[in-house]
């Protein structure tokens, strides 16, 4: 056992080695140094556990560059998103359109004027130039920006009705997911959950009867992720102003998506709109930032001007507010607004959201005979229509007809399919696809480099 501990080489040795000095040169001596400790130690490990070398004692330089590039990959890798599901949150939901990862790379190189007025060369307020262009788009007075749309709701509630009641419908106690509950929100927010009607119906009387000297806002929460259908009554936001305004209360909107354009156009299910709400006199509406509108991640608030500058001056807007990236990401998404018979190939999600079924399955037809030829040894590969969803838990009942390539393994076994799941999710750029009905589903809705993805997995 002792001349195999032996034939171990010396670190020193060993970064003489040509090959290794090239990955010195690469990737620096002391993390190449560390990684040489590393496997020395797993050498003595498997000679002293096992009574033999590992395997990877005929070549140290190789296997050292391959940890190294392993060790060396970033966290957040590109991958192909052929899931079905287009604002997927775990896939880091919109991809951002060029202006905005432009204006993300100029600001993130420059210094830049966030709080900064070059006009009055005073200290300007971070938000102020996006609530202008906010403004603009969706007619509110003013608007406030944070790091999420959950952030957006917690500083509402915070800020506008600590220790008070919040009179909010049985059928919006919404959960989007993760810990976002409305009503713990509103425990963590210090307010008092006032819930009024039935699940499936909610009157304008359940509201006014519930109103008493401890209520400080009246709020609806759009359902995003789920519909009651049947014998229901919801009271829309319009008539919960009226009584609003008798009674002297804010309503507040927590709208989820929201969209600044009319999706119906585009023969997508209509979302309804942050500037519709504001028409009809709601006093604060917030929406996230990266779900329908295409853009960063960020919590948008709109609504009227004394509402919004108690938000800004609540100490959690400091700790809730976006960086400069965020910032530049959004201002280059809102202002494509500006022109909304682009968007549809200007902003990546639109443009996935509208591409036709038919495009689609002649990019299925284009794409089977390349990949019948590397894979359908061992595959049965067909063109299937299928439906891909919106996701980020907006219209989720609503699914938009596309089509997949699929793959199921010829000789029956559920195993080989996973093993194929497992096989592409390790690839230079990782496939993703969807397990169902014992196949892999690859949804092409959001495939767009087509030769990238062949060179990938044809390889
Ligand atoms: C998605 C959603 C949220 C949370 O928004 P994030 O931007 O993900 O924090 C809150 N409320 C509703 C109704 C939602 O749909």
């Amino acid at each position: 056992m002792s001349t195999l501990y032996n034939q171990l080489p010396a670190i020193d040795r060993l970064l003489r080695e040509p090959a290794l000095q090239a990955l010195s040169a690469q990737y620096g001596a002391s993390f190449l140094t560390q990684i040489l400790r590393a496997m020395q130690q797993q050498a003595r490990d498997t000679i002293r556990q096992q009574q033999q070398l590992p395997h990877w004692h005929s070549n140290w330089a190789q296997e050292a560059a391959s940890r190294l590039a392993q060790r060396s990959r970033s966290a957040l890798r590109p991958v192909f998103n052929l899931t079905g599901t287009v604002l997927h949150t775990n896939l880091g939901r919109a991809r951002l359109a060029e202006q905005a990862i432009e204006a993300v790379s100029q600001t993130a190189r420059h210094a830049v004027t966030l709080e900064y007025a070059l006009d009055e060369a005073e200290r300007g307020h971070r938000d102020r130039a996006l609530a202008d262009l906010l403004c603009e788009l969706t007619g509110a007075e003013d608007a406030c920006i944070v790091n999420n749309n959950a952030a957006a709701v917690l500083l509402m509630l915070s800020a506008l009705a600590p220790g008070k009641e919040v009179i909010v419908s049985r059928g919006e106690l919404v959960e989007i997911g993760g810990a976002f509950r409305m009503p713990d929100v509103m425990r963590q927010a210090g307010c008092l959950l006032h819930e009024v009607g039935a699940t499936n119906r909610t009157h304008l009387k359940d509201y006014r009867s519930a109103v008493n000297e401890q209520t400080a806002l009246l709020m609806k929460v759009h359902t995003s992720n789920y519909q009651i259908q049947g014998f229901t009554k919801a009271v829309d936001e319009a008539e919960l102003v009226t009584l609003g305004d008798e009674l002297g209360l804010p309503v507040i909107t927590d709208l989820g998506s929201g969209s600044l354009i009319d999706l119906s156009r585009y023969g997508l299910p209509a979302e309804p709109m942050p500037q519709q709400l504001i028409a009809s006199g709601v006093s604060l509406v917030s929406f996230s930032g990266d779900k329908l509108l295409g853009g960063p991640q960020a919590g948008i608030i709109v609504g009227k001007k004394d509402l919004i500058a108690r938000l800004q001056q609540h100490p959690l807007k400091r700790a809730l507010r976006v960086d400069k990236l965020t910032l530049a990401a959004l201002e280059a998404t809102l202002r494509l607004y500006r022109q909304p018979e682009q968007l549809h190939e200007s902003l990546p999600t639109l443009r996935l959201l509208t591409r036709t079924q038919e495009s689609l399955q002649q990019q299925a037809e284009r794409l089977l005979p390349p990949l019948q030829a590397r894979w359908g040894d061992v595959y049965h590969l067909a063109i299937a229509p299928c439906f891909s969803q919106i996701g980020s838990g907006s219209l989720p009942v609503d699914r938009l007809p596309g089509y997949a390539i699929t793959f199921a393994p010829k000789d029956g076994r559920g195993s080989s399919l996973e093993a194929l799941a497992q096989r592409w999710r390790k690839l230079s750029i990782p496939v993703i696809g969807r397990l169902q009905e014992g196949r892999l589903w690859l949804d092409l809705r959001c495939l767009e480099d087509e030769s990238l993805f062949l060179r990938t997995l044809t390889s």
